[in-house]
């Protein structure tokens, strides 16, 4: 037996076969946070969905399949997993609108303002409420240190090998989303429109609604009411969908002529501008994990990502690539509830993880309790439910210190060998590992797997060391017992000062990633013979306080900014 998976794209739950079996390697994109708003706990149940995931693949409990979906005999897949951070500042009406609304991040800092001068903000936290990259990192910061409480494990790779790109940030993959705007305007999948912003042109897109049911035909003109009429009058058909919009307002503009040349863009007809939200996940999903074949194994996010998010990407990257899909298996959460009402501010029952630590409650607990509903369902989150997980985590920890496990704060289940060969369990042992498996292989059927882990624990009195083992291997799957304390939790609650040197960067007007891009269109004109173009893009560089030194062995740039 092995995975099997619910995939929205098919409304079936089917085998789970990887792109390529032989190397055991699954491809797996998630859907992150944007940055400027502390993280609910809505958002996390989704992000914890995709951890669930990837931890199941990974584990040595999960059987590998090859292209026939038939199990060989190896256990465990490597994951490589990436989660977007979306930092840059999309419009308050964007899911409705093309660009309309206001800059998101122009409303958080107007938030960050207020919170400064009621003295709301953290202690040590200093954070420009005028500059859009000093307040996404300060919400990025927030967003790692909750998602290392609550285990999410796509952090902790990050934090493992910062020089990947495993959260990468919208704003550092800014020439790749051109590369694919100019590509789909050159095929004319795309176009530019009287207003100058750059829409996908769905109807060079048959396919379009395959995930969501949202077909071209149910899109007609006029239905949903979902564009501004403006807008909707530079559209050529209403459901287009904005790649790129040029917005002298906005906080955060790119000029086209610094990824592409000043050449391509001006024939393209590209301004200074903001890239669209969707255009954001298809670069970053095709830049950090699609292979020459352009797809991805996994792609998942919220239920309200499926449409238009989700089926505005695969449009997107399949005219981009040319591939016959974008994600083999698409994944989505549903809703969240708390006390059994929709999350709101307005309502007193909208949490972040912050508030559920300040009501004392321990981050296993808050954990278990996102995590025990079935990803499908719409998860009901309430006080009574964190009570009986606390209690539920109590009876475990009593079952490892019967085996003699003295299970400190943290870490102990991290660092027990997850191998589970050579190890004779018990006939209950064993029906609990079989019970817990055929669980999650069962779509995730957290349920189940949790009774199989109760209905063990229940009828061991004396547990061995072969038990520990079968346990811990369990919880690496359901990444509980290794959360912090509640106390060491509240203190690693750090939303630190920007560092010097983004303050440096910021100084001189480009981050580290723009000054990359510039460097990698740079290098490439220098490989066309393009001089004059290589020389504009060093002395924009050079204008902007960077200085830049070429050598066989490459190109390296410091500052001359001063602070
Ligand atoms: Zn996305």
């Amino acid at each position: 037996m092995a995975l099997r998976l619910y995939n929205t794209l098919t409304r079936n739950v089917e085998p789970f076969i990887p792109l390529d079996p032989d190397t055991g390697a699954v491809t797996f994109y998630s859907c992150g946070p944007t940055v400027y708003d502390y993280a609910h706990i809505g958002n996390f149940r989704a992000f914890l969905v995709s951890d669930l995931l990837r931890r199941w693949l990974e584990s040595p409990l999960c059987q590998r399949v090859d292209a026939q979906g038939e199990a060989t005999g190896q256990t465990g897949y490597t994951v490589h997993h990436v989660m977007n951070l979306t930092d840059v500042g999309h419009m308050t009406e964007d899911a409705a609108l093309d660009g309309g609304g206001e800059d998101r991040m122009v409303v958080a800092g107007r938030r960050l303002a207020a919170a400064k001068k009621s003295g709301a903000l953290p202690a040590g936290a200093a954070v420009d409420p005028n500059d859009p990259y000093a307040i996404a990192d300060f919400y990025i910061q927030a967003f790692k240190d909750d998602a290392r409480v609550l285990g999410l494990k796509v952090v902790a790779d990050a934090d493992a090998h910062p020089q990947s790109d495993t959260l990468p940030r919208a704003t550092a993959h800014i020439d790749d989303m051109l590369r694919i705007i100019a590509s789909l305007l050159e095929k004319g999948c795309a176009y530019v429109a009287s207003d100058s912003a750059c829409y996908f042109n769905i109807e060079s897109f048959p396919r379009y609604g395959a995930l969501s049911g949202n077909t071209l035909a149910r899109l007609r003109a006029g239905a949903g009411g979902r564009v501004q009429a403006g807008a909707q009058a530079r559209k050529n058909h209403p459901a287009d969908f904005l790649l790129w919009k040029p917005d002298p307002a906005h906080s955060m503009r790119w000029d086209p002529a610094d990824f592409l040349g000043e050449a391509r863009a001006r024939s393209l007809n590209l301004r200074e501008g903001y890239p669209g939200w969707h255009l954001e996940c298809s670069a970053m999903a095709l830049a950090g994990l699609a292979g020459s074949a352009g797809m991805i194994d996994i792609h998942s996010g919220g239920e309200d990502n499926i449409f238009p998010h989700h089926e505005c990407e695969i449009a997107q990257s399949c005219c981009y690539t040319g591939a016959p899909g974008f994600a083999r298996h698409w994944v989505h959460a549903r809703h969240l509830f708390v006390e059994g009402a929709k999350m709101s501010k307005s309502a007193g029952n909208f949490f972040t993880l912050r508030d559920l630590l300040a009501k004392g409650f321990e981050p296993a607990a808050i954990r278990l309790e996102l995590i025990r509903t079935h990803y499908r369902s719409n998860a009901n989150f309430t006080e009574q439910g964190l009570r009986d997980a606390t209690r539920m985590l109590e009876r475990w920890r009593r079952f490892l210190a019967a085996a003699g496990v003295q299970h400190g704060a943290q870490g102990d289940a991290a660092n027990a060998s997850p191998s589970l060969r050579n190890i004779a369990l018990s006939d209950s042992a064993q029906a609990a590992r079989d019970a817990f498996t055929a669980s999650f292989d069962d779509d995730l059927n957290i349920a189940g797997a949790l009774g199989a882990i109760n209905t063990w624990i229940g009828k061991t009195a004396a547990p061995g060391e072969s038990d520990t083992a079968l346990f811990f291997a369990i919880d690496n799957v359901l990444g509980v017992l290794d959360r912090p304390s509640l106390d060491d939790a509240r203190g690693s609650l750090t939303v630190t000062v920007a560092s010097a040197a983004d303050s440096a960067s910021r100084a001189s007007g480009l981050t580290d990633a723009q000054i990359e891009a510039l460097l990698n269109a740079r290098t490439a004109a220098r490989a066309k013979r393009d001089f004059s173009e290589a020389d504009r893009i060093r002395d924009k560089l050079a204008d902007a306080g960077v200085e830049i030194k070429d050598s066989p062995k490459g190109t390296t740039w410091l500052r001359t900014a001063k602070l």
